[in-house]
């Protein structure tokens, strides 16, 4: 077993442990969900600072050896960068590297999910906020439902498991689905994860007033059957899981607002254009790119992030409408 507070390892000042980075290969989506991003998209990053595969094979070589064990692929839409089977190849041939996985909204998954599973991907987490398509519509600002399922199928087949989906609940714009979801648990072996929504500068309003605490959540879905904690999927997330009596998937709750997990933190996020970041909630970062374009070997990138440890925040501090740092949406840095 690893000693994961041995010397050497990445450990921050509160004595968390850093096994989990978060990538986001691109701050462009193809779709425009209203709780995420405007309708005409945001400033995008220009190409020339978007981090290259082989300089995000760089970071990843260098931190594998501090102890960075999991690897997850986010953005903005990761399929929507061109190749990404490659990035996953050149990332799983690297030690020290033993889980790769993805978060999608799952438009281009049925093409790319073979490919993936091939290419040394372990897992996906979709993102799925109806299972209406009309409603789809209105909440991603663009159609897409039956490609989404079409891509749960295509993972499932792929042997891209535990599936995770990720739904965003919003009162009056889908809470009324909670129990459409929770059946779903009873049919398949996936996940179904609540998040509740988080503010950034682009939705302070519309989180203010379509926020539901996940407490009250599982107490709705309660109604249809009594729910019993159990063990998670595995992976790095602070979902708590509950699963109807017998059904082989589970129901789990990401609360950052009503319950916060900050002290059980194992992650930092390397950005787009190669910021590593140290809480998804917090301006803190320092910049890897230029070290990266300057020719800095693995030695020195890696005392980087040794050095960041320092810095990583005890917390984030999320209030009701109160966006906690300069981020416009989750995609800028990689939700
Ligand atoms: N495009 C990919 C996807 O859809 O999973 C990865 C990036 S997306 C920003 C990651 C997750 O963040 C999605 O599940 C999305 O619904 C969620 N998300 C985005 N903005 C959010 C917000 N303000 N509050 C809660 N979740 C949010």
């Amino acid at each position: 077993m690893i000693d994961l507070l041995a010397p050497g390892l990445l450990t921050d000042a509160f004595r968390r442990p850093i096994t989990y980075l978060r990538i986001s290969v691109t701050d462009r989506c193809n779709l425009r969900c209203v709780y995420c991003m405007p309708e005409g998209g945001l400033p995008w990053i220009p190409k020339a600072e978007i981090l290259t595969f082989e300089e995000i094979e760089r970071v990843v070589r260098a931190a594998a050896p501090l102890g960075v064990r999991s690897i997850r692929l986010t953005g903005g839409e990761p399929l929507v960068r061109r190749d990404l089977p490659e990035l996953v190849a050149r990332l799983a041939a690297i030690p020290g590297i033993d889980d790769i996985a993805l978060s999608t909204n799952g438009l281009l998954l049925a093409d790319l999910a073979a490919d993936l599973r091939a290419a040394g991907l372990r897992r996906v987490n979709v993102s799925l906020d109806t299972l209406r398509a009309d409603r789809f519509a209105a909440i991603a600002r663009r159609p897409g439902l039956d490609r989404v399922l079409a891509g749960i199928d295509a993972a499932l087949a792929a042997g891209l498991g535990p599936l995770k989906i990720n739904c965003v609940v919003m009162r009056g714009q889908n809470d009324d689905e909670l129990a459409d979801f929770a059946a779903f648990t009873r049919e398949r072996a996936v996940f179904v994860r609540f998040i509740e929504v988080m503010p950034v500068i682009e939705n302070a309003t519309l989180q203010r007033e379509a926020y539901v605490p996940s407490g009250e959540l599982l107490d709705r879905i309660a109604r249809d059957g009594e729910l019993l904690p159990v063990a998670g999927p595995g992976g790095n997330g602070p979902a708590r899981y509950y699963a109807f009596a017998g059904a082989p998937g589970a129901i789990g709750v990401i609360s950052p607002l009503s319950h916060d997990y900050c002290e059980t933190c194992n992650r930092v996020r390397l950005s787009a254009d190669g910021q590593l970041k140290l809480c998804l909630f917090g301006d803190t970062g320092i910049d890897l790119r230029t070290p990266l374009r300057r020719g800095a070997d693995a030695e020195e990138l890696g005392a980087i992030f040794t050095g960041a440890m320092a810095i990583k925040p005890e917390r984030h501090h999320l209030d009701l409408g109160k966006p906690a740092s300069a981020m416009r949406a989750l995609s800028e840095i990689g939700g």
